[in-house]
């Protein structure tokens, strides 16, 4: 694939999200980059995104707790201490079939996705063989959810996510909640009403991050504020974030806390808004953004001026870099001479040999952005010195244009 910005920049959005927001106000023109349109390599709304392992986990743990709530809901089922568990679990084809089954829907998703190609079923093999701690993960979640509470059947209750129903006490997933007034919108991955208590929890399978308790606060904002789904303004009495490790517990807001907090929403909201007005917007170059960016192989700030910035700081032997080089010579389909443009830490124009897992037919004079590629410092000693940059698992090979 060529590395093309967009020929029409996103326009500004009209519904804002936790997770829009967070992208605008890190890199104005990551947001932008990730919201445009991309007709030439794919027909679906934005760039398409990467596959990562954490992030294929997280989801199939969520949709497997949402299916075993749902089933547990069906079958009066509240716990997998409940002999009627192992019922529960037979009737949906077993822990192992389901996974391999929810994998697929969640794999099914990147088939059109042009940085998936040939990647798919190593990535599925990877995750079939994680299937023990998805499972036990999944377990754990959903125990914490009963917390040994024996809930009534009829307590149970869904919601499909189009819905615009009030919900009623009950157990709900994956539950949409808006604020038409200022236009901002979120999925809570849980809420749970009895008489005493509104519960909004979210689920988390990575590790504990500020953001996530900010992320929650505006959940329970816009469930404090969603007309429909809650018309008598209940607030939520209980916020967790449910981590593999523990739960944490995040204060409530209170009506008046939630009133201040929309007006600082309103004025974020103002502020993210002015950032992405400019074409291109501002491209705010930090290791924190420009590491996790999905789109750093389109931005050229990052390849003039942010791999120097990044570099300066030291990196550990055998991490991840990204490199931009020019192919000087021609050893093989797998193995080239090249001379580097921009790396994080390998200074301009030194000498290497790229060596790459999949066969490609580059010639000389190509241009080459790499992503995620390995400097190993044994081939280094075996080629008399010579820097030998490797293509990891997770690697990405852009061929830049006229190169
Ligand atoms: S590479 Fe960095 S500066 Fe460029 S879009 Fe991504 S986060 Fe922003």
């Amino acid at each position: 694939m060529v590395p093309r910005e967009p020929t029409v920049w996103a326009s500004l959005p009209d519904w804002m999200s936790f997770s829009t927001i967070q992208w605008i106000e890190a890199c104005p023109r990551y947001w932008a980059l990730m919201s445009s349109d991309y007709p030439d390599i794919w027909s679906k709304h934005g760039y398409p995104v990467p596959l990562i392992q954490s992030t294929l986990i997280g989801k199939v743990i969520h949709r497997l707790v949402e299916i075993i709530l749902k089933e547990f809901q069906i079958s009066g089922c509240t716990s997998f201490d409940d002999s009627s568990s192992i019922d529960v679990m037979r009737k949906l084809g077993g822990f192992s079939r389901i996974i391999e089954k929810i994998t697929d829907d969640v794999l099914i998703e990147y088939s059109n996705n042009p940085r998936s190609v040939g990647k798919l079923n190593v990535v599925k093999k990877i995750l079939m063989d994680r299937k023990s701690d998805i499972r036990e993960n999944t377990r754990i979640l959903l125990s914490r959810i009963f917390e040994g509470k024996q809930i009534a059947t009829k307590c149970f209750s869904s919601v499909s996510q189009g819905s615009t129903l009030a919900l009623r006490n009950g157990v709900f997933s994956e539950v949409l909640l808006v604020n038409e007034e200022i236009k901002w919108k979120g999925v809570a991955d849980f809420i749970k009403l009895t008489q005493d208590e509104c519960e909004i929890r979210d689920f988390k399978t990575g590790k504990p991050k500020q953001k996530h308790i900010e992320q929650l606060k505006i959940y329970s904002f816009l469930w404090l504020y969603d007309k429909q789904k809650n018309p008598s303004a209940r607030p939520a009495s209980k916020l967790t974030i449910s981590y593999i490790d523990a739960d944490i517990d995040v204060p409530p807001l209170s009506v008046s806390e939630a009133n201040v907090y929309k007006d600082q929403l309103i004025e974020r909201t103002r502020q993210a808004k002015i950032k992405i007005t400019d074409c291109p917007p501002e491209a705010n170059i930090e290791e924190e953004n420009c590491c996790h960016c999905f789109v750093r192989h389109l931005c050229t700030n990052y390849w003039e001026s942010g791999l120097q910035k990044i570099g300066k700081k030291e990196k550990p032997d055998n991490s991840l870099i990204d490199i931009a080089v020019k192919i000087v010579g021609v050893h093989g389909s797998r193995s080239y001479d090249a001379v580097t443009i921009a790396s994080t830490n390998i200074p301009q124009n030194t000498p290497i040999i790229l060596r790459v897992t999949e066969k490609f037919n580059f010639i000389r004079g190509t241009c080459l952005r790499l992503l995620n590629m390995r400097i190993n410092r044994v081939d280094a000693d075996e080629s008399n010195g010579q820097l030998i940059v490797n293509s990891s698992k997770i690697s990405e090979i852009y061929l830049m244009p006229n190169s």
